[in-house]
C-alpha cells in the first residue's frame, strides 16, 4: 500500500477534524502523575511524548465492564436486544506495542467459528492511527516477538513514523486507506527517500530495545516446568493485585454477570477479570484448581508464553513492559520465564 507524508501542521488539523466527527482517544493528561487513553476534544489535549500510557488503549474496543445484551421472555420464546454499534472511533497516538496488542486478541475474539459480537463489532467501528516509538524504555521487549518493532505497524491502520521534520504515514489497511482518503488534504506522496529514513529510524530505534528474549528456549523450559520447584519461591513477592493483568493489552480474561429486571428480563454484563485473583477460578460447587498464589502466579506465565503458543503459535504479550513497571514488588516478567526451569 502506498506511503503518504503528513506535517505537523496538518497532523494537528486533521486530528482536530476527526474529533469532529469520531470519538478520539489518545493519550491525555488525567491528572499530574497519569497520561491515559481519554476522548480528545482537541490536538492540544494530546501528550505526545508519553510511549506507557497508565492502561493501553484496549479498553476503548473491549470495554472493562459492558452491557452484552437484554433480554425478555415471552410465552413460546426468548427475546434478544443486542447493543447498538457505539459511535465510530479513532485510536490516536498509542504505540506499536499496543497496536499488536488488538492484532494478537482480535484471533481470541474471532476464533474457531465463533465471533464475539460486541469485541468484533467495536474492532470494525474503529481507526487505529499508531506513532513508532523513538526512544523505547528500558522495560521495553519488543523485538523479541516475530517482526515486534518500536516502529512495526501490525495492528495498525495508519502507522505514523517521523522523519525529515515530518511523519511518514504508512496506510496499512483498507481502513487506513479510506480514512487517508477521506481527508487527502492533508496528505502529501512519500517518496524513497522518506521510505528509506524511516527503515534507518526503525533500525536505530531497534538497537535502543536493552533485552531480547530467547522464546524458543523459553518455550522448552516452560514445556518442561510445571512441576519445579522453581514456581514454590518465584511467586512469594507477589501481593496478587493483579495490576499485571489490568495494564496487559492482551490479557482479555473476563466474567459473566446477570442482572435481572424483573420475573421476566434483564441484562448480561461483562467485566474483565484477572487470573491472579483467587475467585477467578472458583467454580459454582465451591472447587477452585487454583487456590494458592504458586498456582495463579504460575498460570500467568505459562499462558502467556506456553500455552497460548500451543494454541495461537504466538506468544500472548507483546513485550510493551507496562505489568514491570506497574508491579508493586517489581516483578519482572522477563527474568520470570527466563528463568524458569
Ligand atoms: S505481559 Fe506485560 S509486557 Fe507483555 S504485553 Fe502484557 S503488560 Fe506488556
Ligand atoms: S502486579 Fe506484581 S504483585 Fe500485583 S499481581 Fe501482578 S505480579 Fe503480583
Amino acid at each position: 500500500m502506498p506511503n503518504k507524508l503528513i506535517t505537523q501542521e496538518n497532523l494537528k488539523a486533521l486530528v482536530n477534524e476527526l474529533a469532529a466527527s469520531y470519538d478520539v482517544f489518545a493519550p491525555k493528561r488525567e491528572n499530574e502523575n497519569t497520561v491515559s487513553f481519554g476522548k480528545l476534544q482537541a490536538f492540544e489535549e494530546y501528550v505526545s511524548g508519553v510511549l506507557l500510557t497508565n492502561t493501553t488503549a484496549k479498553d476503548k474496543v473491549y470495554l472493562q465492564s459492558e452491557q452484552l445484551f437484554q433480554y425478555e421472555l415471552k410465552k413460546d420464546t426468548v427475546e434478544f436486544k443486542e447493543k447498538a454499534p457505539g459511535k465510530e472511533a479513532v485510536i490516536f497516538g498509542g504505540r506499536p506495542c499496543d497496536a499488536r496488542g488488538f492484532d494478537v486478541i482480535d484471533k481470541l475474539f474471532n476464533w474457531s467459528g465463533y465471533e464475539d459480537g460486541p469485541y468484533t463489532g467495536g474492532r470494525k467501528n474503529t481507526t487505529i492511527i499508531t506513532v513508532s516509538c523513538e526512544k523505547p524504555e528500558t522495560t521495553c521487549f519488543c523485538t523479541s516477538f516475530a517482526g515486534g518493532s518500536p516502529a512495526d505497524g501490525k495492528g495498525s491502520d495508519i502507522l505514523l513514523t517521523p522523519v525529515s521534520g515530518k511523519f511518514l504515514a504508512e496506510l496499512l489497511t483498507e481502513r487506513g486507506e479510506k480514512l487517508a482518503a477521506k481527508y487527502s488534504k492533508y496528505f502529501s506522496e512519500a517518496g524513497e527517500a522518506e521510505t528509506a529514513a524511516k527503515a534507518e529510524f526503525a533500525k536505530a530505534a531497534e538497537a535502543k530495545i536493552a533485552k531480547k528474549l530467547d522464546l524458543a528456549a523459553i518455550k522448552k523450559n516452560l514445556d518442561a516446568s510445571f512441576d519445579s520447584f522453581y514456581w514454590d519461591t518465584v511467586h512469594l513477592p507477589c501481593v496478587k493485585c493483579g495490576a499485571c493483568t489490568y495494564v496487559c493489552p492482551t490479557c482479555y480474561c473476563f466474567d459473566i454477570t446477570e442482572k435481572k429486571f424483573g420475573y421476566l428480563n434483564g441484562e448480561r454484563n461483562r467485566t474483565w477479570d484477572s487470573c491472579m485473583s483467587e475467585m477467578f477460578t472458583k467454580m459454582a460447587g465451591g472447587h477452585n484448581p487454583r487456590t494458592d498464589t504458586k498456582r495463579r502466579f504460575r498460570q500467568r506465565f505459562m499462558h502467556k508464553f506456553r500455552y497460548h503458543v500451543d494454541n495461537f503459535k504466538e506468544e500472548l504479550c507483546t513485550g510493551c513492559g507496562r505489568c514491570i513497571r506497574r508491579c508493586p514488588v517489581g516483578i519482572d516478567i522477563r527474568k520470570v520465564v527466563e528463568d524458569a526451569k
